[in-house]
């Protein structure tokens, strides 16, 4: 079976955010399975290609914009999982990534790489991510490319809403599209829109999250569209790649405390601790480095995510910070974001310094001492489709407190790997908090049973892998 995966970003060649990780592991436990996967993004400027050596296998003509463009297609093979890359160049819309020329044009380009047969290979299936390759669909209609096509959103909030000017440039004309009557007269499109509307099927990344979107609570105003397809959603829950989480525990944690499974690796030579002692050690190494005070017995609480006020829930932790006395935690925030949000916090963390630690910065490294180091992750998110957050921290044995929501709801249970508060509130947070922290000050055993749940939680590639291999396989076979 042959894949296509279409997608913006893909660590370590570039990473803005979690789909990056996403496109790093996913196709690599596909590989595994025996699927032909391949992967295709822009060719931008910034890309880091470190050592990897780029070969040009073709060119593909067609016009944008009323203009006859070139873009060059070149292959490296991804420094990890070996899965073939295609890197699509073209200096006019694919140096940076801007909304909607960008991605209006990697569609195109992709369908006309396909329809070119510029690669010599043909995928059954296109594997479209989110808005930035969601008109691939509706461009191979267009063109009558014959290809299967599944869009997997990964977070239904970012739709790409721009004016119809971009199907001009793209040759379609407004009245061909299924864009809705609205649409026409204010003269919008919707890029996710048109994926969801013209994919074959379309999945989410957790099963929670694909029946959220069917309510207007959650539906971002698509939920009626979404409902027409309803027995065409399928929510697949995302996993973390262990192998590469082992790898960054070797480099990152002092104290490394998780097993290590490599034969001959020099990383085999490492001391490795018992995960208590190991997060005792961390801890108080993050408590160091972070200028807190260095004390077992306080509870060292974390959050990690973009400061997304829409989404990530830090007005209700900031609410409960301003509330609860600070002097009986210590809390460290890893985020970056939105300004405003930012400085409310730093002004938390200027009046209680041994008790808040701000760090308003994108820090692999960091994320990584504190997953190690900390007792407990916050997740207070309003929505969450997956998140990687609470499976992460499970993987280093640090308890999730987190919101009923999404993703978070399929990966967690309540009082067994983790606690999950139901109502979105500041007051909901600091209880399901004050729970957790009494459950380790007072039941050490409870707590223990818990830490060693959730660090034998299965949140492997291979499993979600699976579970697209057999989508993949009725899709193919047309029996959805
Ligand atoms: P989203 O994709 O919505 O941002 P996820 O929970 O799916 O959220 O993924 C977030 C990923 O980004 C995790 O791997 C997390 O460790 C990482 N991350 C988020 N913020 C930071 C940061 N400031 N520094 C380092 N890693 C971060």
């Amino acid at each position: 079976m042959n894949v296509l995966f279409a997608v913006w970003e893909l660590d370590p060649f570039i990473k803005v955010g979690g789909l990056g990780d996403v496109a790093r592991s996913f196709p690599a436990a596909l590989k595994e399975k025996g699927i032909d996967i391949r992967i295709v993004i822009p060719y931008y400027k910034v890309l880091k290609l470190g050592k990897q050596k780029k070969i040009k296998v073709g060119k593909v003509k067609f016009f944008y914009d009323k203009r006859r463009e070139e873009v060059d297609v070149y292959l490296v093979y991804h420094p990890i999982s070996k899965v073939p890359v295609y890197l699509v160049k073209n200096k006019t819309y694919l140096g940076l990534a801007k909304f909607p020329d960008t991605y209006a044009f990697f569609s195109l380009t992709i369908v006309e790489i396909i329809r070119g047969n510029i690669l010599y290979w043909k995928p059954d299936i296109i594997h479209c991510n989110d808005l930035h390759t969601s008109l691939v669909p509706l461009l191979l209609h267009e063109r009558k490319v014959n290809v299967k096509t599944l869009l997997t959103i990964h977070n239904l909030s970012y739709q790409g809403e721009t004016s119809i000017e971009v199907l001009e440039k793209l040759g379609i004309a407004a009245s061909r599209c299924k864009i809705l009557h609205w649409e026409i007269k204010s003269k919008k499109v919707n890029f996710l829109t048109e994926g969801i509307i013209h994919a074959d099927v379309v999945t989410t990344v957790s099963p929670a999250y694909a029946r959220e979107i069917l309510t207007e609570e959650y539906g971002c105003g698509l939920e009626e569209i979404l409902q027409g397809k309803e027995g065409r959603i399928f929510g697949i829950l995302n996993g973390i790649d262990n192998n590469w989480r082992h790898l960054m525990h070797n480099r990152a944690i002092k104290y490394p405390y998780l097993t290590l499974r490599t034969g001959s690796n020099k990383d085999n030579m490492l001391k490795v601790y018992s995960w208590e002692e190991g997060k005792r050690l961390n801890k108080a190494f993050l408590q160091k480095k972070l200028g807190l005070k260095i004390n077992p017995y306080i509870p060292l609480v974390s959050f990690i995510g973009r400061f997304d006020p829409q989404q990530k829930g830090i007005d209700i932790l900031h609410k409960m910070l301003r509330r609860i006395n600070l002097e009986k935690y210590e809390f460290t925030i890893l985020g970056s974001g939105d300004p405003k949000w930012e400085e409310r916090f730093a002004w938390l963390s200027k009046f209680y310094p041994k008790n808040i630690s701000c760090n308003f910065v994108f820090d692999e490294v960091l994320a990584n001492q504190i997953y190690a180091g900390s007792d407990f992750i916050l997740i207070p998110s309003k929505f969450e489709p997956c998140g990687l957050i609470q499976m992460i921290a499970m993987f280093f044995g640090t308890l999730p407190i987190a919101h009923v929501t999404g993703g978070l709801r399929d990966s967690i249970k309540d009082g067994v790997n983790g606690f999950l508060f139901d109502k979105y509130t500041s007051k909901a947070l600091e209880n399901s908090l004050k729970k957790a922290v009494g459950i380790w000050l007072h039941d050490g055993k409870r707590y223990k049973t818990m830490v060693e749940k959730a660090m034998e939680m299965d949140f492997s590639w291979g499993r979600s892998a699976g579970e697209y291999l057999s989508l993949y396989e009725k899709l193919i076979h047309g029996s959805l």
